[in-house]
């Protein structure tokens, strides 16, 4: 079994080689898995093998939760000072910058996204999540309350915020280490996502939880780089592993151990609902679940056009419209509906697709066969949709083809003439597809955005301040931007409404999901 696996990268933008070990990471090390068991890891820019790396098995998350289990006890969770676990973050964020083309180069390869935009933003961006959680690690504190049922002052009474054990954390494909993105077109503006696997390590490992991880099957290539920064960061052999391997073997298994105190999961709705289920069936583990969505931008008639028409542009075809809060419902005012189109078509049809190596390019191809065109279940891929869009009499405006004859390449695509009812309009594509409306008033927009089983986030343009106000509030979304699209912030909460999820990533409020809030009474005088 090939243990190492060396690219040599000979590209427009990066010239180098990244060697790094292909096992599973368990206990501080590189180990084969019990049953041997590979995976074959494909570009998808050219459909052809890159690498074969090594999945867990149910067995090999066991003997992972154990390793996990052992360092929390013992050189880990109580163990450890808040400062040396802030220095420990430190470390891996300075590790994880230094090797930010290495890192840049394997998102490229394996996911598609553009070398340029993980080098300038999505890395970057995870370093700065590994020192924003480093900052909280020794800030980590209880409050002194006053016991309400006591009349005299023979009680203290506080609480401590002590870590939850050992946290398993899945991830999906689409921004497997990091989640950012900037427009390589200087007239589309950057925007800002955060990073997935960082983003749940982080919180987690700051609050002095051990942690068990499992990639998405189809891109294991950083995640598995990563370990070796965690190795040369220094923290204690256990406290973090990762162990790429399948969704209904590795990842089950990791939500049904019953040793496992927490799942943090990112993924679709449809996995969501069979985490909960095993969660339920287990130990009834904490979860929290970040899900999919369906984010209306909603565009009135006052707001900057020009503006509305990037960011939209930015807000649903960035990272090839894989983007759990890609804007896809676009609802315009019936005042200005012409002009954007004629504008966003426009900016649509330029848009240049290709090889993720190249300076010019903007969208890469989706990430798998399976994404592109497949079925699998009940769930619908790209290709499916727009064909669906169409035979459900939706007008295809633009786009809608494959794009050049290698990879999974998926043209910009426009809808118009769309209802509320139509599978486009109302289920997650999780590609380049844009379903554009017209409406009439703000009230008539709020029901229709509204009208959805998701509730992750929304975009409101208008330069009315009261109007924005009154739209973000009243939709049911757990992120409300208005005059940008797709613009998370590190600081603050990002989590869905609805069936978008439960919990929230980021800021201060994702410490809540790796902590356990424990009361501590002190009698100083109380006699019976
Ligand atoms: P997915 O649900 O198919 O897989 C996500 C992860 O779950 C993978 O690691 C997979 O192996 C694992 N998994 C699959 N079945 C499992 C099971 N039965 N038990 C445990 N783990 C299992 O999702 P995907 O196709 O990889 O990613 C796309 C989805 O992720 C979209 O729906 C998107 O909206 C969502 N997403 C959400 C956010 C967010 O922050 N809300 C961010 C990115 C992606």
């Amino acid at each position: 079994m090939a243990s190492t696996l060396t690219h040599q990268f000979d590209t427009p933008v990066y010239k180098g080689a990244v060697t790094f070990p292909t096992q599973l990471f368990i206990n501080g090390e590189f180990v084969d898995p019990l049953d041997k068991g590979t995976i074959d890891v494909i570009n998808p820019a050219t459909c052809k093998v890159i690498a074969r790396v090594s999945v867990g098995c149910r067995k090999d998350i066991e003997v992972a939760v154990q390793a996990a289990r052992t360092a929390y006890k013992q050189h880990w969770g109580l163990k450890v000072s808040g400062p040396d676990r802030s220095k420990l973050l430190h470390k891996l964020a300075d590790l994880v910058e230094a090797n930010i083309e290495h890192l840049a180069a394997l998102e490229a390869l394996n996911v598609g996204k553009t070398f340029c935009a993980a080098k300038a933003v999505d890395i970057p961006t995870a370093v700065s999540l590994l020192r924003y959680y480093a900052g909280w690690a020794d800030k980590i504190q209880g409050k002194s309350i006053q016991a309400c049922l006591s009349t005299t002052l023979d009680k203290i009474g506080f609480t401590r915020h002590e870590p939850i054990g050992v946290v398993g954390a899945i991830v999906p494909w689409n921004f497997p280490r990091l989640y950012l993105r900037l427009q390589r077109d200087s007239a589309l503006t950057p925007f800002r996502l955060v990073s997935m696997l960082v983003m749940k390590l982080a919180p987690a490992l700051a609050c002095g939880n051990a942690a068990v991880a499992k990639p998405s099957e189809f891109t294991p290539l950083s995640a598995l780089f990563l370990c070796t920064l965690i190795q040369e960061a220094g923290f204690p052999p256990g406290v973090i592993n990762i162990v790429p391997g399948y969704g209904d073997t590795a990842g089950q298994a990791i939500c049904e151990n019953m040793i496992i105190d927490k799942v943090a999961f990112t993924g679709s709705t449809l996995t969501g609902r069979k985490i909960m289920e095993a969660a339920a069936r287990s130990n009834l583990k904490k979860i929290s679940l970040e899900l999919g969505g369906k984010s209306p931008n909603i565009i009135f008639d006052d707001a900057d056009v020009e503006q509305a028409v990037k960011w939209a542009i930015s807000g649903i075809f960035a990272n090839q419209g894989e983007i759990c809060v890609a804007g896809s419902r676009i609802y315009v005012q019936a005042g200005i509906y012409d002009d954007f189109l004629q504008k966003f078509t426009h900016s649509a049809q330029h848009l240049r697709l290709g090889d993720p190596f190249s300076p010019d390019t903007f969208q890469g191809p989706q990430i798998s066969e399976r994404q592109f065109e497949t079925p699998i279940l009940r769930r619908k891929r790209v290709m499916d949709y727009i064909k669906s869009g169409q035979a459900e009499g939706a007008t295809l405006h633009l786009g809608g083809k494959r794009h050049g004859t290698e990879g999974y390449f998926i043209q910009p695509t426009i809808f118009t003439g769309c209802k509320p009812n139509m599978k486009i309009v109302k289920e997650e594509i999780f590609g380049p597809v844009a379903a554009v409306m017209k409406f009439a008033t703000e009230e008539e927009v709020i029901e229709q955005a509204n009208n959805t089983t998701y509730g992750l986030a929304c975009s409101v343009f208008t330069k009315d301040i009261d109007r924005a106000m009154r739209v973000a509030s009243n939709i049911e979304a757990g992120t409300a931007w208005v005059n940008f699209t797709n613009w998370p912030d590190l600081g603050l909460p990002f989590g869905g409404f609805k069936q978008s999820g439960v919990g929230k990533d980021l800021g201060e409020y994702a410490l809540e999901n790796y902590t356990n809030v424990k009361a501590v009474l002190i009698n100083i005088g109380m006699k019976i």
